[in-house]
C-alpha cells in the first residue's frame, strides 16, 4: 500500500473513531461519558415467578431496588431493561434512547460483574411452574411475539450484537469459572434452539454454555 494512501486511511478511520465519541456524546447530551460501551449483548431472563402470575416492571424493579431488610434485593438500578409482561406488554425500566450504545443511564444490572456495562437484560413474567419451583418455559403466545420483536429490534440497533440465555453468562475469576455465581436455570429455556427457530442469523447467536444447560432445556 502507498504510503499517502496509507495515511489518509489512518487519518479516515480517527476521524470516524472521534466522530463517533463525538456522536455519542452529543446524543446524550452529556460532557463526560464513562460508558459508551456497544451493545453486545442481549441477555434474556424470566422472572422466576409462577406460570400465570401477574407482574408488571415497576413491581420487578421495586424488588430490585427496595432495600434488603424490608426484602429486596438492595440494587442500586433495577436488574432488566425491558420486562415482557404476560399480555406482551413491554415495560421500560430504564432510558432507551435507541442508539447502539449501553449509556450511563441504560445499565442495568442483571448479571454478574462487567457484562452489564456492554448489555441489555430483557426478562419475561414466569419461568416457574405453578408449584413455584421447576423452571418451566412459560412464555405465552404474546410474550413470544414481544420478545421476538425486542430481539430484532436489538439486531437493528446494534447489528453484532449476541443474544444469550442468563445461565450462559459465567463468572471467570483469573480464567477459572465460578461454578456458584450465575449458575441457574433462567430464562428456562435454551436461547439459542429459541432464536434458530424465529430466523437469527448464527452470528447473533450467543452459544457459550458454561453451566450445561443445553442439556437440561436444548432440543432433545
Ligand atoms: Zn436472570
Amino acid at each position: 500500500m502507498n504510503c499517502v494512501l496509507k495515511t489518509t486511511l489512518v487519518a479516515f478511520a480517527l476521524l470516524v473513531v472521534i466522530s463517533t465519541t463525538i456522536f455519542a456524546k452529543t446524543k446524550t447530551n452529556k460532557t463526560v461519558m464513562t460508558n459508551i460501551n456497544l451493545i453486545e449483548y442481549a441477555i434474556l431472563h424470566c422472572s422466576a415467578t409462577p406460570e400465570g402470575r401477574e407482574y408488571t416492571g415497576f413491581q420487578l424493579a421495586d424488588y430490585h431496588l427496595k432495600p434488603v431488610e424490608l426484602g429486596g434485593r438492595g440494587f442500586s438500578r433495577p436488574g432488566y431493561n425491558k420486562v415482557i409482561r404476560l399480555d406482551g406488554t413491554i415495560d421500560s425500566l430504564l432510558t432507551d434512547n435507541g442508539d447502539e450504545y449501553v449509556d450511563d443511564e441504560e445499565v442495568s444490572w442483571g448479571v454478574w460483574g462487567t457484562t452489564n456495562k456492554k448489555a441489555v437484560n430483557v426478562c419475561y413474567v414466569g419461568g416457574l411452574a405453578k408449584d413455584c419451583k421447576t423452571p418451566k418455559d412459560t412464555r405465552t403466545r404474546e410474550q413470544l411475539k414481544a420478545m421476538e420483536s425486542l430481539i430484532w429490534y436489538y439486531i437493528h440497533i446494534s447489528p453484532s450484537i449476541k443474544i444469550g440465555g442468563h445461565h450462559q453468562f459465567g463468572v471467570y475469576n483469573n480464567g477459572v469459572l465460578d461454578k456458584v455465581k450465575n449458575n441457574k436455570a433462567c430464562p428456562s429455556f435454551w436461547v439459542p434452539d429459541w432464536l434458530r427457530t424465529i430466523g437469527v442469523p448464527e452470528q447473533n447467536i450467543f452459544t457459550a454454555d458454561p453451566f450445561n444447560y443445553q442439556k437440561i432445556f436444548g432440543k432433545k
